[in-house]
């Protein structure tokens, strides 16, 4: 029996499970010659020392200082209490410890990558080389608490190699769960191809230079690759894959990507970082690439190799790759292998397979460097399930489940004073992504062990997941929270900022597609004053009819129509051999009369639409969009060719104040619009001053909210947010009266974080 010596205990909280924690203090106070102990106690780390007053000192400090990557030390407390005499030990979970430790999959780290390029090592090219720093953990975990055996990695014997490293303290590789070598691990393979190759990833290379389509398994899905320099290879992919335009994400290393963008420092971090999300970064003229890549854009979404098998493939080939998600055209991204088999076999001209199952589908994340900070556009892989902090009187809440919207659907589990915003789980309107969020939301709650209090749904009842909430609510006996659409954007962008309760109501500018309105009609151009409990519209854009419902979401046209008829008058529409050019061959009678009986034609005030409606006056917008935002990204692309500098005044709006809510009228818009275009005005600076124009708007009629209600902070979400150029100018606007903006980073602006706005209104409806 050992005795115990005069010490002390430090306690860590924050992200400390299944990040190489505990090795990380056990090399720790080894180096420092402290003895004591390590363990997990829920969701903290507790360790005991004992040794000179100094050198704890510096033990408490390098904990925070010199935390494994992957590691987020929130807390550190100390306080005397006897440690155990000997030398410094590792203690295992005791039975009964809940292990929370399920964290995000972690691209490969610089000491692997050193490894697979290292003819010595025994891991030399091996494409599933990970450590305790980076690999896979999400993507392959099937239940708790993590460790081996409830992970795909469960039918992999580890060699003695392999587990002595993983029994080492002293290891770099100590307790990670998926390690792998060679002798013991997953293995590569290519499908449909003849040729006898010794190196599937050296004759996958060969067969992308060759011009052919590949399905490359991933981590947390299959991508298909193309070289991303050759035109018809692009060309093949598109049309096979029935994606006509939409961007394609490139994958590429740090060399390759600065010469095609132009890149920052921060932007360099983020490439290399852990999370390794696909990136917007502007492209540079003439840029080495096949040009149906991205079609108009100025932008080109590019993402370092996040995984062995990727560095290898990458350096094989030499050259940027496309890696565009594994589907075809809209359904959720393919995972497992026999699907890949039978869904990509008419796209793909050879699989590269391999035998490590993937534990549940996760998209690559999308992100962007936007007014000082990154904004995730796409939640996915690198980040989910990373929690977020609630405010901190936020503490308390109760539990709650909400299913987020419609399109860009996620999940958000609270639970004590946390957020767990789920990954991307697709468009609900798509059938098999419907089943897909029903498999995503069984899998979250019992992968967190969730029982929620409350179920949050937005108003619109027609959604999937609204009636999905409505059937848990029903059968669990559990209150229901239907929460307004642009309510929830504002509370998310809120309470990311870490807005407390307490802090009172803000104004909110919502800019967003379509949203139902507590009216029952359909919003998306508002300004509201709002808390977490409650939101008032106090403005809006004027609506306007959108002729053929859903239709007019997809034919820019109709919203143009419907803007001018309003603007100009009938007459002057009629009149003018421009707009008639235009809408040559399209059937107005139809679609007026539709407006004017307000037949199949919902007025709405859209700020998506206006972008719409504005691209198609400019002809940047075809007849029929292949996506959704397709003729917004044009505009803004065109706007960002104009120097935000020295742009010309922004084009006005209308502001009727006297009306209830107030109204932000468009109609001078397009009236100016209609003149610079028979003046012949480049396009780009009609682009840049429309975005001016629309934030100067809204900014302004914010500003006089706040004055009147006497506020200062202005929350901005919804999806039309995600555009660059719109949210510098309202940033800029807002700051330059005094205001402060609040806007939403690791969560996104557009529906992708609906359901962690929607989580705090019902926490804070349900605290009173
Ligand atoms: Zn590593
Ligand atoms: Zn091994």
């Amino acid at each position: 029996m050992s005795t115990d010596v005069a010490g002390e205990e430090i306690e860590v909280s924050g992200i400390v499970q299944g990040v190489g924690f505990r090795p990380f203090v056990y090399r720790l106070a080894r180096r420092l010659d402290l003895s004591g102990e390590v363990r997990n106690a829920g969701d903290r780390v507790v360790i005991r020392i004992a040794g000179p007053a100094a050198a704890r000192d510096a033990f408490a400090a390098a904990l925070v200082d010199e935390a494994p990557v992957l590691a987020r030390v929130e807390q550190v407390t100390r306080r005397p209490a006897p440690v155990p005499e000997g030398a410094f030990r590792i203690m295992e979970s005791g039975a009964g410890t809940v292990s929370v430790g399920v964290v995000p999959d972690v691209a490969t780290c610089p000491a692997c990558r050193a490894e697979i390029a290292d003819p010595g090592a025994r891991r030399f090219r091996y494409a599933f080389t990970n450590c305790t720093d980076c690999g896979p953990r999400f993507s392959i975990v099937t239940g708790l608490p993590y460790d081996r055996p409830a992970t795909t990695m469960a039918g992999f014997a580890l060699c003695p190699a392999c587990r002595a490293e993983y029994e080492d303290p002293a290891d770099r590789r100590f307790h990670a769960q998926p390690i792998a070598c060679p002798d013991c691990g997953p293995r590569l393979w290519l499908e449909g191809d003849d040729a006898a190759s010794a190196d599937p990833i050296d004759r996958a290379a060969a067969l992308l230079k060759a011009g052919r389509i590949l399905a490359v398994k991933g981590i947390g899905g299959f991508h298909i690759a193309c070289d991303a320099t050759n035109a018809d290879a692009v060309a093949l992919l598109r049309a096979r894959k029935q994606r006509p335009t939409k961007p394609l994400a490139v994958m590429a290393d740090l060399a390759t990507a600065h010469a095609l963008c132009v890149i920052t420092l921060e932007e360099e971090a983020t490439l290399a970082h852990p999370s390794a999300p696909i990136l917007l970064l502007p492209l540079k003229p003439g840029a080495a690439l096949a040009p149906g890549i991205a079609p108009g854009q100025r932008h080109l979404g590019v993402m370092a190799p996040y995984t062995p098998l990727h560095h290898l493939l990458v350096a094989s080939a030499g050259r940027p790759l496309v890696m565009t998600s594994g589907n075809r055209s809209s359904e959720p991204q393919i995972f497992r292998d026999d699907e890949a088999r039978d869904r990509l076999a008419g796209i793909v001209d050879a699989f590269l397979m391999h035998d490590r199952p993937i534990a549940r589908r996760l998209d690559d994340s999308v992100a962007r460097h936007v007014a000082g900070r990154l904004r995730v556009m796409r939640r996915g892989r690198g980040f989910a399930p990373m929690p977020l902090a609630l405010p901190a009187d936020f503490a308390d809440a109760p539990p709650v489940l909400a299913l987020g919207g419609e399109l860009k659907s996620a999940l958000c589990l609270t639970h004590g004073g946390k957020a767990l915003l789920s990954h991307h789980l697709g468009d609900l309107d798509e059938p098999a992504t419907g089943d897909a969020f029903e498999t995503a939301l069984a899998d979250y709650t019992a992968l967190f062990a969730h029982r929620p209090a409350v179920i949050a749904v937005d108003l619109h009842p027609d959604y999937r997941a609204t009636r999905l909430g409505e059937d848990l609510a029903a059968v669990g006996g559990l209150p229901l929270e239907r929460v307004q659409h642009h309510h929830a954007h504002m509370a998310a962008a809120m309470a990311e900022a870490g807005w407390r309760r307490a802090d009172g109501p803000v104004v909110g500018i919502a800019l967003d597609g379509l949203g139902m309105g507590d009216d029952g009609t359909v919003w998306g151009a508002e300004i509201l004053v709002c808390d977490y409990r409650s939101s008032r519209r106090v403005a809006r854009l004027s609506p306007i009819p959108l002729a053929g419902g859903d239709a007019a979401s997809r034919e820019p046209w109709r919203v143009l129509l419907a803007h001018l008829d309003r603007a100009l008058g009938r007459a002057a529409v009629d009149g003018d051999p421009r707009l008639a050019a235009l809408f040559a061959g399209k059937p107005l009678l139809t679609l007026r009369a539709m407006m004017d009986k307000g037949l199949n034609a919902p007025l709405a005030s859209s700020a998506g639409r206006l972008f719409d409606a504005v691209a198609a006056l400019l002809g940047l917008a075809p007849d029929r969009l292949s996506h959704e935002g397709e003729a917004a990204m044009a505009l803004e692309a065109l706007a960002l060719e104009a120097a935000m500098e020295n742009e010309a005044p922004p084009y006005p709006f209308a502001l009727h104040a006297d009306a209830v809510p107030v109204e932000i009228d468009p109609a001078p818009l397009f009236k100016a619009l209609m003149a610079d275009l028979h003046a012949a005005r480049p396009r780009a600076a009609m682009a840049a001053a429309f975005h001016a124009g629309l934030a100067e708007a809204f900014v302004g009629a914010a500003a006089q909210v706040a004055a009147a209600e006497g506020l200062t902070a202005v929350a901005l979400s919804g999806g039309v947010f995600q555009n660059a150029r719109l949210l510098e100018e309202t940033v800029r606007r807002l700051g330059a009266r005094g205001l402060t903006p609040l806007v939403p980073a690791e969560v996104p602006a557009n529906d992708g974080g609906l359901a962690f706005g929607q989580a705090v209104v019902a926490a804070a409806r349900r605290m009173g």
